[in-house]
């Protein structure tokens, strides 16, 4: 046995032992820690330790960290490549209803009405999702523009899928909630919609500031009554509330939090931050995996300290999962059937894989190998080495292939690099 390179130690009263594998912690006094210290030195000495079961089961003395490697490298593959499930973000319509002051979309493209999807597109991607056997299930995220302007199409997709495959088929609107009709939210249960992401950016006033309609008009209220409408009809639809945060309107989380931290339902609010990726989709909801780190660790330090918020969020959690860029099952798909691998690219050619109107359908094969395995970090040196190594994801490809894995055009660290110490230490006071 020896000491985990996957062990952080924070002096406070106590010592604590945080590992990034297991996500323990312990706490220990002076006397133990120095007993530990020698353990350390001479592994033979865990044997009589009274703790040797404590230490063990939370990884601070492992057999070899290599294994620890291995496991995340080989779960990492086989959650990228042997998926049951097919991945989709679908845009039914790049048209929009809003008019956000942060909006990066040209004005022509906005409110355009011709730009919804053919029938002769759904045909091919009801093909192209028949041509994965062996899936068992089908994640689709409805994105847009405004998903619900073209609601029509989200109903023949769905219930194409329903009627043709045999596939389980879950589903997330992400819909700025503005013209969410009755009849819209009635059908929700029978789309197998299971979760809605809708934005609010703070109290009444600085929100309708910065999201308005065509006309300039705000539109908290009745964005407002529509979540209601929701969680009145159907409880179990999870309800995420997007609060889009940027340097102006970082005390404006609180308010929206305060709205629904009493309601006994199914609402989560959570920070996303604007940034201009010179997306040529929704900026207001692509940068949840993209954002600035630094920024969002600013935002929950400073959040947990005035307001004791994301308190369950501090301490960094092992996590499996990829990017579905990173997939062979994951695909953005706009309404004209070109193919992306990264939601942030939809409408931007220049990343585009394919069209599932064409034959054969990819085109890309290089740019799609770029998405795959480019500048990974499963192949890093200095990932392999690294302490957040366990809890990392490696960054976001799309970044990484813009910035041709420049380190210094882009820092793909997890959040938590660099800052475990303070984050543990935080932790530990708000219990
Ligand atoms: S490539 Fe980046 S922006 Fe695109 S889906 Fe993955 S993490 Fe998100
Ligand atoms: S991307 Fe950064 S935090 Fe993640 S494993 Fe690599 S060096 Fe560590």
């Amino acid at each position: 046995m020896k000491w985990s390179r996957y062990n952080i130690v924070v002096k406070k009263r106590d010592f604590l032992i945080f590992n990034t594998v297991t996500g323990g912690l312990l706490e220990f006094d002076k006397t133990e820690f120095y007993e530990i210290l020698k353990i350390r030195k001479n592994p033979n000495l865990l044997n009589n330790c009274k703790y040797k079961d404590e230490l063990i089961e939370n990884n601070v003395f492992v057999k070899n960290d290599e294994y620890i490697i291995n496991k995340k490298v080989f779960s990492t593959f086989k959650d990228r490549l042997n998926s049951e499930t097919l991945s989709l973000t679908i845009v039914p319509t790049m048209q929009c209803n809003l008019a956000c002051s942060y909006c990066f979309q040209d004005e022509n493209t906005h409110f355009k009405k011709t730009r919804v999807m053919s029938n002769v597109t759904v045909n091919n991607l009801l093909n192209f999702i028949k041509s994965y056997e062996g899936i068992k299930y089908i994640y689709i995220i409805w994105f847009g523009g405004e998903p619900t302007l073209a609601f029509n199409v989200i109903e023949t997709i769905t219930k194409r899928i329903l009627k043709e495959t045999k596939v389980y088929l879950f589903s997330e609107l992400i819909t700025n909630g503005y013209s969410l009709s009755k009849k819209m939210i009635d059908l929700l249960p029978q789309l197998n919609i299971i979760k809605l992401q809708i934005t609010l950016d703070g109290s009444k006033d600085t929100h309708n500031r910065r999201r308005y309609d065509k006309n300039k008009k705000g539109t908290f209220s009745k964005i407002l009554q529509n979540i209601n409408k929701v969680v009145k009809c159907h409880p179990k639809i999870l309800i995420a509330v997007r609060v889009n945060i940027d340097k102006t309107n970082q005390n404006e989380y609180i308010h929206v939090y305060n709205l629904f931290k009493n309601q006994k339902s199914n609402i989560v609010v959570y920070p996303g931050f604007i940034e201009d990726y010179s997306s040529t989709t929704c900026n207001s909801v692509i940068d949840d995996c993209i954002i600035n780190k630094e920024n969002r660790y600013s935002f929950l330090i400073e959040q947990n300290k005035k307001y004791g918020l994301f308190k369950d969020n501090l301490l960094p959690e092992y996590t499996e999962q990829s990017c579905i860029a990173r997939t062979n099952k994951g695909w953005a798909i706009d309404e004209k059937g070109n193919l992306y691998k990264c939601l942030a690219n939809i409408g931007d050619l220049a990343y585009s894989i394919g069209n599932i109107n064409d034959v054969p359908i990819i085109k890309n094969e290089d740019l799609l190998s770029e998405f795959l395995t480019g500048y990974d970090y499963l192949r890093n040196q200095e990932c392999l080495t690294c302490e957040s190594f366990p809890i990392c994801d490696g960054g976001c490809p799309f970044l990484l292939i813009k910035s041709k894995g420049n380190k210094k055009l882009y820092n793909r660290c997890h959040i938590s690099k660099g800052h475990y110490k303070e984050l543990i230490s935080i932790f530990t006071e708000n219990y």
